[in-house]
């Protein structure tokens, strides 16, 4: 049996992981973590059998322990809850599926206890990835991505250590306004931006793919994960989403790993890494695929992915400021609060507000992203 313990596991990411572990039957969930839905995680308990499970708030956690008490879970909450997951001796590998810059401490922590990291939230390297992965070097611990682009990279470079990346190509679906200009976008609604051509994901990773700003986090985090030049990584739009990512490598060859548009194939690839295991669902099929087409990405009516390969650029503590200014400027354009466009309009004010800070530390990356949350609760 493999032992897997799960951070966020109500959410898109943290479900379809445990669909795969209810149908490959050998993996043990050791523990469960997620913010508020108390429900959903006492469904998971019961079926699953954690020792732990985390919920953020005391408050929740007190009515889930009331909940549960017939199991033998133990319940914690908040920070601690999340880090005594990480460290605990009975799991071999810890997947981060919660969203933002929570995930950093957990996953630092896991790392120094020498677990394997199945990593969905891309946060966590976007704003800490100097700190990440020299840890896990030193570890010596792998970081499997989850990221359904990251992993085709991954897929792809099996096989070919020593050999010269030239270039890495990351595909895009374009997401529901490919092809639209800025004029077009001025009175997107909630609704549109959330209507996903391809993936079925999260609210707030949905609007990301409609600014493309979740390619910029991407392209961010394959520069960590790959440990390539931002110069070698190309955005290509590719809107049937069959290929999920490509390598070229020096001599031209591309290799590139295709599939239907399903997150359970690169989550089980982590989870059971370096084997591939069956699994359920669509298959492609050549003969019904009509084409594969490939666009260069609109930088100027989509600027947020032009604005990651600045904060990229710059480096230090402005891919923090990227990341934590889009968290609150697509919660305020859920809230009704603001218009579409001014998602990077608040992004790039908040990278040119920071105090740039070269090598920060954990607590100021997390102090950056409070400066960013009180610039725009200032501002907007
Ligand atoms: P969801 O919003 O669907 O789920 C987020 C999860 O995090 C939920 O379980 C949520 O719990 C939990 N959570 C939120 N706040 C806390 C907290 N304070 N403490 C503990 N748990 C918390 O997100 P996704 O599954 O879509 O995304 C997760 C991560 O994976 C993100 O970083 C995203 O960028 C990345 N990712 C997602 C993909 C996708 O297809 N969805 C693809 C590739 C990467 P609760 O439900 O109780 O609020």
């Amino acid at each position: 049996m493999k032992r897997v313990a799960l951070l966020g596991s109500t959410g898109s990411i943290g479900t379809q992981t445990l669909e795969i572990v209810r149908e490959q039957k050998d993996i043990e969930i050791v523990a469960l973590a997620a913010g508020a839905n108390i429900s959903l995680l006492e469904k998971q308990i019961r079926e699953f059998q954690p020792r732990l499970a985390v919920l953020w708030a005391e408050k929740d956690a007190a009515d889930l322990k009331e909940r549960v008490k017939d199991l033998s879970v133990t319940v914690l909450s908040g920070m601690e809850g999340l880090l005594e997951i990480a460290v605990m001796p009975e799991s071999e590998l810890l997947v981060t599926a919660i969203v933002g810059m929570l995930g950093i401490r957990p996953t630092i922590a896991a790392i120094e206890a020498g677990k394997k990291i199945a990593l969905a939230n891309k946060e966590t390297l976007v704003t800490a990835g100097h700190i990440i992965m020299p840890l896990a070097e030193k570890h010596q611990v792998p970081i499997l991505p989850v990221d359904s682009e990251h992993s085709a990279i991954f897929q792809s470079l099996h096989g070919e250590r020593g050999n010269q990346i030239h270039k890495i190509l990351l595909t895009a679906s374009g997401g529901p306004f490919r092809g639209k200009k800025r004029e077009d976008l001025k009175l997107v609604r909630v609704e549109d931006a959330l209507r996903h051509p391809n993936w079925s994901m999260g609210k707030k990773i949905t609007i990301d793919s409609a600014t493309m700003v979740n390619k910029g986090l991407e392209v961010m985090e394959a520069k960590w994960l790959f440990g390539v030049e931002l110069s070698q990584i190309q955005v290509v739009v590719h809107p049937q989403s069959v290929i999920h990512s490509m390598v070229e490598y020096e001599d031209g060859a591309v290799i590139a790993q295709l599939g239907t548009p399903d997150m359970r194939l690169p989550i089980q690839y982590a989870l059971y890494y370096p084997k591939r295991r069956s699994l359920s669902g669509k298959r492609l099929d050549f003969y019904q695929l009509a084409s594969l087409t490939f666009e260069e990405p609109d930088l100027d009516t989509f600027s947020g992915l032009g604005l990651a390969f600045s904060a990229m650029e710059q480096g230090g503590n402005i891919p923090t400021a990227y990341n934590a200014a889009n968290e609150r400027a697509v919660a305020l354009f859920l809230e009704g609060k603001i218009s579409f466009l001014q998602i990077p309009e608040i992004i790039q004010a908040c990278m040119e507000h920071c105090n740039y800070e070269k090598q920060p530390k954990v607590e100021q990356i997390l102090e950056t992203e409070t400066e960013v949350y009180a610039f725009i609760e200032s501002r907007w």
